[in-house]
């Protein structure tokens, strides 16, 4: 629901959350005019400022200016609409007079017509006050918005030549940007090259929303053809490569939600979650849950209102959440150890997935089930579900042949099959650190590997999975019946005894 409608709905209490004050201030006023409301602005710097006629009433305190409210709102007639800036940097205080005073100009604003509108990057409301604002979404521009933000730019760089196609693309690479960010984008690609050029814009980007730390843009390098084993989850894929075309959409497909990959370290689940974005042809975005949670109180939410923000502007993407336990391991304890804050988070996390209806394609991976709260794994939240458990030996011979060929060596100089063979337990992960290993003594030696360098490196390492036999047996447990096996189904024999070896770190 757009903020036109709750003003002509009559509630009296909004609160917009964005970082984007100047954009969100002129949406405000446009929607303040279409409803004929009167509208007001207030600060603590500029005080109480009619923006009809620029009148300015200093009170710099907010009890002050509520007390303003107060009187404004007492007639019906003119209807007004007060914009308070950073209101909620006080309330954080929970001042019991500011609760109070705000509940009272509430109470009046509702009879008469009024609204107060709250306007700040978070918003965090003492529990008094918690069911008073309605939240207004405030999405990131659209590429119309950003079109203008374009035209300006090439209108100051005395730019008249732009082609069509090449505007296009330059917004489609500033899309999940603000209307400032994307403008500073612009204006360094002119600087830097006198012109637009769409990747100087999408390097901006991926900059800009590294700095802000939550999202990443990868680089999606990565195709199916990279994974070793892994088949049915391949074929998944292959066939929905195409779900996120006009076509499918005209045809009247949903757009596929998500998948969840569950499974031991090491076996290329990351590796899936980039290939994916390869396979689709869509933009991939790295979401770090951890940072999601942590720094300020109430950071939380509107961090995660960011991402999803950040995600559906530059839908059709690929959002990959890796490790996603470990963010929402807290939700489990009921919030007992953050004041609810995860379970909150994983709440609105979990309503945003079932009820999305922007193209973001979730992939999630994760290592360990138990600490995944049940809710998530119910069906509707993901399209399906997969299971990733070691490779059997077909599976690992095709990880050999790529592993080899990545690292610019041919397959057929070792005999993959025998290599295959001998390294039963290892991970992906393994078998790569194996042939680098072997790469490693090789090269000191002055001379290209061959199979015995890599099997002598083989028999130096312990892999994971002997070490983790308990929890893999326990994570195969429960994926039975639950999730879909990504390859062929591993029939595991007890590994050989081996000499003394060491432990392969998986990463
Ligand atoms: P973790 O849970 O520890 O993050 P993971 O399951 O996500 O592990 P990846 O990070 O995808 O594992 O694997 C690490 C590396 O191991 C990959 O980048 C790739 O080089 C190699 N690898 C793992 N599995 C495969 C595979 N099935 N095919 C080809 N390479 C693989």
């Amino acid at each position: 629901m757009n903020l036109t409608t709750y003003l002509r709905a009559g509630y009296p209490g909004l609160a917009v959350i964005t970082s984007e004050e100047a954009r969100a201030e002129a949406d405000i006023a446009a929607a303040c005019a279409s409803v004929e409301r009167r509208l007001h602005a207030w600060s603590s710097t500029e005080g109480l400022v009619d923006t009809t006629d620029g009148r300015v009433t200093p009170c710099p305190d907010p009890l002050d200016a509520l007390q303003l409210l107060d009187g404004m709102f007492a007639a019906e007639n003119p209807r007004h609409v007060v914009l308070l800036r950073d209101l909620q940097l006080h309330l954080d205080q929970s001042d019991p007079m500011l609760v109070r005073r705000l509940k009272d100009v509430l109470r009046v604003a509702k009879s008469n017509g009024h609204a107060i509108i709250l306007l700040g990057c978070r918003l965090k409301l003492p529990p008094e006050l918690l069911h008073e604002f309605t939240e207004v979404d405030f999405s990131l521009p659209d590429p119309t918005r950003l079109g203008a933000v374009l035209d300006g730019i090439l209108k100051s760089a005395k730019l008249k030549n732009v082609h069509e196609v090449v505007k296009e693309a330059a917004l489609q690479s500033a899309l999940g940007l603000t209307t400032t960010e994307a403008e500073n984008a612009f204006a360094l690609s002119v600087v830097e090259t006198r012109g637009i050029d769409p990747k100087v814009i999408a390097r901006e980007k991926a900059r800009t929303l590294k700095r802000n730390g939550l999202v990443e843009v990868v680089e999606a390098t990565t195709s199916l053809d990279d994974i070793g084993g892994l088949g049915q989850l391949k074929e998944w894929l292959q066939r929905r490569a195409g779900a996120f075309s006009a076509s499918a959409k005209a045809y009247g497909l949903p757009a596929p939600k998500g998948l969840l990959i569950v499974g031991i370290p090491g076996t290329g689940k990351s590796l899936t979650a980039k290939a994916t974005a390869g396979a689709f042809g869509l933009p991939l975005l790295r979401l770090d849950m951890g940072r999601v949670f942590g720094g300020i109180v109430g950071q939380s939410e509107a961090n995660l209102r960011s991402v999803i923000q950040t995600a559906e502007a530059i839908a059709p993407c690929v959002l990959w959440i890796d490790e996603i336990e470990k963010g929402f391991s807290g939700s489990k304890s009921s919030g007992s150890t953050d004041g609810g804050t995860s379970s909150r988070v994983f709440g609105s996390f979990l309503s945003w997935m079932q009820e999305k209806d922007q193209p973001v394609f979730v992939v999630a991976t994760a290592n360990d089930v138990s600490k995944l709260p049940p809710e998530f794994l119910r069906k509707g939240r993901f399209d399906e579900m997969f299971f990733v458990d070691l490779p059997d030996a077909l599976e690992r011979a095709q990880i050999w042949d790529i592993v080899i060929k990545r690292h610019g060596r041919r397959p057929a100089d070792f005999d993959t099959d025998v290599l295959s063979r001998a390294c039963e337990q290892f991970t992906g992960a393994e078998i790569e650190a194996v042939f680098i290993d072997a790469l490693h003594e090789a090269y000191v030696e002055g001379r290209e590997p061959g199979p015995k360098d890599v099997l002598d490196a083989m028999a130096n390492t312990v892999p994971l999975a002997q070490l983790m036999d308990g929890q893999i047996s326990a994570l195969r447990h429960w994926a039975k019946g639950r999730a879909r096996e990504a390859g062929a189904p591993v029939k595991s024999t007890p590994a050989a005894p081996r000499g003394p070896r060491r432990v392969q770190s998986v990463n």
